[in-house]
């Protein structure tokens, strides 16, 4: 409730008028083509696998994300996750769709919060997102997906890879074709695990789509 009351500003540069103004909203990076087929990661040609995910077992047969996590994207989905702005799903979710085509998928469904910080927040961000993406996808919304554990690690790259093997598990029977949907691709590690859970669950395909994508430089 509290953003109804609040003076609306924007989250990223503070200017008066609206909670993510127009020029911010334009700003956010975009990733374009060339990508790797699998992770998404902008490449200097299309390829199949880059040298971010090179080597690497990962469940989902492709990611997407509709912007670049520089400083900008940051502020936004801090504001959206952490400060409970829960009108900026929505507009994180018109972002996805217009720069995403919608997943040839039967089903969307989310990366669970843990315990603890769906109650510190009141929301889980991702499901937000997954719901928001339903409707202007038109596709259904299904929760498909626990977590076996606690802990939904921040930090390292390579702290996040050791936590989250093995984090979820399925609760139902997926369908052939799920996307799952998270707030930010980082090192794919979180959509890797979700995937292979899913595909446990019986799952063919499984894309994964999320707002914003860390991106490496050089
Ligand atoms: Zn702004
Ligand atoms: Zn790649």
């Amino acid at each position: 409730m509290l953003d109804l009351l609040l003076p609306q500003r924007c989250v990223v540069c503070g200017c008066g008028g609206r909670q993510l103004c127009t020029a911010c909203r334009e700003g956010l990076p975009r990733i374009e083509p060339p990508l790797c087929a699998r992770c998404g990661a902008p490449t200097a040609w299309p390829v199949e696998r880059c040298r971010e995910c090179a080597g690497r077992r990962l469940a989902f047969a492709s990611a997407r994300a509709a912007v670049g996590y520089d400083a900008a994207a940051r502020r936004l989905v801090h504001a959206w996750k952490e400060r409970g702005l829960r009108r900026l799903a929505a507009e994180v979710g018109q972002l996805v769709a217009e720069r995403l085509p919608p997943p040839e998928v039967d089903a969307l469904t989310f990366v669970p919060a843990d315990r603890g910080r769906r109650l510190e927040r009141g929301h889980n961000p991702a499901e937000r997102l997954a719901l928001e993406l339903a409707v202007l996808w038109e596709l259904p919304c299904v929760p498909l997906l626990e977590r076996t554990r606690g802990g939904r690690q921040r930090g390292s790259s390579a702290a996040e890879r050791r936590t989250v093997r093995g984090a979820f598990r399925p609760t139902a029977a997926a369908l052939r074709r799920v996307a799952v949907i998270d707030d930010v691709y980082t090192t794919g590690a979180t959509a890797a695990a979700a995937a292979s859970a899913l595909r446990a669950g019986g799952a063919r395909r499984v894309e994964a789509v999320a707002f914003a994508r860390a991106l490496r430089r050089g």
